[in-house]
């Protein structure tokens, strides 16, 4: 915690140098959206390239009160909102997704301005937005409740659906728009109103998505953004009785707090929280699907991914093999600043998140591990990029074996035996996701019930798909994204009792 809060206090002083200067007063002040309408407001937040390690935007930012406001207006919207039918409310959400892919390449640049990842990936991020919001808004059609056998004559039983009310939604920087939209898009098609709260590093795309859903015509107060200090916007969520429902992703030290302060008012939560992937791969895998598929399921996103490989553990048969290959590909990876052609490693998010990842290094090494390429800062520039590096034999008391390193560093270890490796994989307090490179499906349909994940990617280094549910097990999280159970979560369940 301190760590975090070190990193934070380093930019912020950065930050506050830079506005002495009067370099943020040129740069383009991003709004808020509430009640419809757009507001800039004099106090700002500045949104920093980690490319560049230097501010390029401000963000608008509300007190608490327009936080109490904002839900008090969500509030009168959703007696509105509910009485729309799914299918309307799966016009608006088709319509936001028209507005969102005819402004892709936009919206591609500022996510990578923001966050640093390579352009391709976001693409791919708004992409999957935009598939998110159709899923969704046929999904609106489909609340079904069901009728059930009466166990009295003279009785008859009915489940009902209805929406919970206004949603606060809370959503991290790694990735800032579909992440965002996971929440917001079953929300609306379940009938709620939300007010999003994106993370301070990346606002900007979910700014972006304001517009769209503005150019969509939603009525006003269905959906709003606001941004400010995390901790007063998140306590308006919890204490406010309107608000009816919070939807969380990101570290599960924070969800750890959301869970304490939605005690008093016995708020219902969905978390999406921290990962420690493990991927095993066993000596009977294709040998080059399985060193493809860490490659992605580790570097992917810079490494910066709640699913990214943590920890990937090779059967001794081919582990020499499998390290001199992969160690070749990780040197292969470009590393660079996102906008430019053919990148694929980007910088990480900030001073904090580098310094984190050294940290981490330093301890494996310290404590007995090979590091076997990169480890060190990338390029001569104030950006915060890290050469990809690849460290072997690394013991489990190694920092990064517990905690999520979030940067392209991957942890490589070998195994003897299945139930060894289930051993190895399930000791974690995490349950996120886990992967498995076999041709054996016995041994794939074993590990498929033993493994403590919420997803498991047999063969397959990208466990995600709109109609699949996403989420985790242990501390990894409460509830499921995506899929039917994606919009079931903005939904009370009621039971009614009727006599005839
Ligand atoms: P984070 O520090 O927990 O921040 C996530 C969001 O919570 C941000 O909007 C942040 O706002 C806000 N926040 C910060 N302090 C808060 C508080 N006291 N109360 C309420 N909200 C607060 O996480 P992160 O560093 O952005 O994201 C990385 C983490 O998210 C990793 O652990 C990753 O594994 C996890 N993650 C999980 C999933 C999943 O689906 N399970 C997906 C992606 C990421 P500010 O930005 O203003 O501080």
């Amino acid at each position: 915690m301190g760590r975090r809060n070190h990193g934070r206090e380093r930019t912020r002083r950065t930050i506050d140098f830079l506005a002495g200067d009067g370099l943020l007063g040129s740069m383009k002040t991003y709004p808020v959206y509430l009640n419809g309408g757009f507001v800039t407001t004099d106090s700002g937040i500045p949104v920093v390239n980690p490319a560049t390690a230097e501010p390029f935007a401000r963000m608008s930012t509300v007190p608490r009160a327009a936080v109490a406001q904002a839900i008090g207006d969500g509030h009168e919207a959703f007696a509105r909102w509910r009485q729309t039918t799914g299918q309307a409310r799966g016009e608006y959400l088709q319509q936001i997704a028209a507005g969102l892919e005819r402004r892709r390449d936009e919206v591609a640049r500022l996510i990578t301005m923001e966050n640093g990842k390579p352009l391709a990936q976001s693409a791919a991020e708004v992409a999957m937005s935009v598939d998110h919001l159709h899923w969704f808004a046929e999904e609106a059609r489909r609340t079904y409740g069901r009728t059930i056998p009466h166990q009295v004559a003279g009785k008859r039983h009915l489940v009902v659906k209805t929406p919970m009310g206004v949603a606060g939604a809370i959503s991290p920087w790694n990735f800032p728009l579909v992440l965002a939209v996971r929440k917001v898009a079953p929300a609306l098609a379940a009938g709620c109103t939300v007010v999003l709260k994106p993370a301070s590093a990346t606002p900007l795309s979910a700014v972006a998505f304001a517009e769209c859903a503005h150019a969509a015509g939603l009525p006003k107060g269905v959906f709003q953004l606001v941004a400010g200090k995390a901790a007063d916007i998140a306590q308006e969520f919890l204490d406010n009785p309107r608000c009816r429902k919070i939807t969380f992703t990101g570290s599960t030290e924070v969800g750890r707090g959301l869970i304490a302060g939605a005690a008093a008012g016995v708020k219902p939560l969905s978390l999406e929280l921290g990962g420690h992937s493990p991927v095993l791969v066993f000596d009977d895998a294709d040998f080059e699907r399985a060193i493809e598929g860490a490659m992605i399921a580790k570097f992917r996103n810079t490494g910066q991914s709640c699913i990214a490989a943590n920890r990937i553990y090779v059967q001794r048969g081919i582990y020499d093999r499998f390290v001199a290959a992969f160690v070749g590909r990780v040197k292969s990876l470009k590393v660079g600043n996102g906008l430019e052609p053919g990148v694929e490693i980007g910088a990480v998010i900030n001073q904090e998140g580098l310094e984190k990842a050294l940290e981490h290094l330093r301890d494996a090494r310290a404590k007995g591990a090979e590091l076997r390429c990169g480890g060190g800062r990338w390029g001569n520039g104030p950006g915060w990029f890290l050469e990809p590096a690849v460290l072997t034999g690394v013991p489990d008391h190694a920092l990064g074996m517990g905690e999520e390193t979030f940067a392209p560093v991957a942890y490589v270890n070998p195994f003897e035996t299945e139930a060894e490796a289930v051993q190895r994989a399930n000791h974690t307090n995490y349950g996120l996701a886990a992967y498995v490179f076999t041709r054996d499906l016995s041994r794939a349909f074993r590990l498929m019930e033993s493994l403590e994940a919420g997803m498991i990617g047999l063969n397959d280094a990208v466990p995600t798909a709109t109609q699949a549910p996403f989420g985790g097990v242990k501390q990894s999280g409460w509830g499921r994204e995506l899929g039917a159970e994606g919009i079931d979560a903005f939904l009370d369940t009621k039971h009614v009792s009727l006599a005839i």
